[in-house]
């Protein structure tokens, strides 16, 4: 067998597949001499929006930002409680704590990784203000139940989009279904830059008012404040960047769809490992490709024996963190969570592997699977 290696992830070449037009964005800003909110940011505001099918789009710092400030243009108060899941990157927590609010957390559906509308209601109290579903992995979470819910109890929803750039539910993009969707565009999401910048994306022109001021020191127009606001700003060297890759994401999720389905079809008849679901309803854009083993460290010490790299996402939930400490409790709702955080391992995906790398991979897992049985 020849020695490909597959790293879990290569930055590296998905900027030399495209040098040209990003050297030639950021030379432009170069010249034009201006950094910060300004034609680019516009631009890609703009564009970004457009694609989501979004009235609005606010560049902002990074996508925790785009939470933090979303989270407070939908009214959330120190105190408030905000609804989330406990398998997600931390910065989803760090945004509402950010606001001063409390985060309450409610278990996952075990097949889509994503919120259980069904574990909702029985969390909901006079303090709540938001649902902030997290669309996992490239799928979005169950966005109809949700919301429903949501209407029938006057809360607001905020979705946090950064692992779902193009991902869909009945034809919606994400980030179009609750009052705001917040993007990241960390350099390793579906559509990254070069550094730190994130998206509110929103049809409220309130909404999109508020974040506009707050991220830019509560600055109504030039010196006058009418909120306290923070500095939380897209860069323009980023918004340039992104806007050059951006035409080239629909491509880009095709061909991460494209690698989950050969895996799909690879491990089809693996009964030791399960195959993540891909609900009818839904469109994947596979952020991550994760699935679920027994005798984890043994399948990742195995993969990386054959020169495959795999991380977990997320081996602690929110409520094992140290730093979330006062969620520890809510532990008692979270089983399904506790449960799935043992097991899942994510393999690596991304546009530039090679079909020799994802051959590796699909290997590498067959043979493995073939020792545990
Ligand atoms: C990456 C990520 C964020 C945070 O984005 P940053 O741009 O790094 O602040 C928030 N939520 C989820 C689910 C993420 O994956």
């Amino acid at each position: 067998m020849s020695e490909v290696s597959v790293p879990f992830g290569n930055l590296k070449l998905n900027y030399l597949q495209n040098k040209t037009a990003i050297d030639q964005a950021i030379v432009e800003v170069l010249e034009r001499g201006w950094f910060i909110l300004g034609e680019a940011g516009r631009q890609f505001e703009e564009a970004f929006a457009g694609y989501c099918g979004a009235s609005f789009g606010i560049g902002v710092g990074s996508g925790t930002e785009a939470l933090h400030l979303a989270l407070l243009a939908s009214g959330v108060k120190p105190g408030d409680e905000v609804i989330t899941v406990a398998n997600t990157c931390v910065p989803t927590l760090s945004a509402i704590s950010f606001a001063g609010a409390v985060p309450v957390l409610v278990d996952i559906n075990p097949e889509t990784y994503t919120m259980d509308p069904e574990a909702i209601e029985d969390r909901i109290t006079s303090r709540t203000k938001v649902i902030l579903p997290v669309h996992l992995y490239g799928q979005c979470a169950d966005m109809d139940p949700i919301c429903a819910i949501a209407h029938r109890h006057g809360l607001k929803v905020v979705e946090d989009c950064a692992q779902a750039h193009g991902a869909r539910y009945l034809g919606r993009v994400a980030g179009t279904m609750g009052e705001a969707g917040c993007y990241s565009f960390y350099p390793s999401k579906n559509l990254g830059a070069y550094g730190d910048a994130g998206m509110v994306v929103t049809q409220s022109e309130d909404i999109r008012d508020i974040v506009k001021m707050a991220r830019n020191y509560g600055e109504k127009r030039r010196y006058y404040h009418s909120i306290k606001g923070f500095n939380s700003r897209m860069d323009e060297m980023q918004a340039a960047i992104l806007l050059a890759r951006l035409p080239h994401l629909d491509e880009a999720n095709e061909r991460r769809r494209y690698i989950a389905s050969r895996y799909n079809e690879a491990f089809e008849d693996l009964h030791i490992l399960s195959r993540p679901l891909e609900a009818a309803n839904r469109h994947h854009v596979y952020h991550l490709y994760v699935v679920q083993v027994p005798h984890r460290d043994d399948f990742q010490d195995h993969l990386r024996k054959k020169g495959v790299g795999t991380l977990i996402h997320y081996p602690i939930p929110i409520h094992r963190q140290e730093s979330y400490a006062e969620c520890r409790g809510q532990g008692i709702y979270l089983m399904r969570t506790d449960e799935q955080a043992e097991k899942i391992a994510s393999l690596p995906l991304y546009p530039e592997m090679t079909d020799e790398q994802v051959d590796r991979v699909i290997s590498a897992v067959v043979e493995w699977a073939r020792y545990q049985t």
